[in-house]
């Protein structure tokens, strides 16, 4: 489930690496600080992804369909426990929150170069679609009655 790039950039987003327009401020290029993405005043790193509203309702809208709540709102902190899931929903529980870091990041840029947002339905959407691929592509295994009927709900 692991995809490098999708792991660079939630690494990078917990470490406040990204290049984002606070960053870029700070290295004494002046520029507009607004949001791409939800078209707010853009003060910190932390914004993309912990106060835009663009990215609060796509974490929202994963955690509904994962029917899971994130233990915290820090990215660090969301792989620290889930409660009550198998291995297999945990591994999966991981790869949709890595890879919505990652649909976030190319949102933001894509809303960046095109000035087009994409919806966070449809952002989660793909998200989900692209780990269950990558998931049905992989598993060879049975699953539990649990685990099918938590699957059945996500799709
Ligand atoms: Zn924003």
């Amino acid at each position: 489930m692991n995809i490098p790039r999708t792991s660079f950039i939630f690494w990078a987003a917990v470490k406040g690496r990204l290049l984002t327009k606070d960053r870029l401020v700070k290295m004494g290029y002046v520029i507009d600080t607004a949001c791409f993405l939800c078209g707010t005043e853009q003060k910190s790193h932390k914004h993309l992804f912990y106060d835009c509203c663009f990215s609060e309702q796509c974490i929202h809208l994963l955690q509904q369909r994962l029917q899971i709540t994130f233990p915290a709102p820090e990215l660090s902190s969301w792989f620290s426990k889930h409660h009550g899931v198998s291995k297999l929903q945990k591994k999966l529980i991981c790869a949709g929150q890595v890879a919505v870091v990652y649909a976030i990041w190319k949102a933001r840029n894509k809303a960046r170069v095109d000035q087009v947002v994409t919806h966070p339905a449809a952002l989660v959407n793909q998200v989900l679609k692209d780990v269950l691929s990558r998931f049905w592509s992989r598993n060879t295994g049975n699953l539990s009655r649990k685990e099918s009927a938590w699957l059945a709900k996500i799709v």
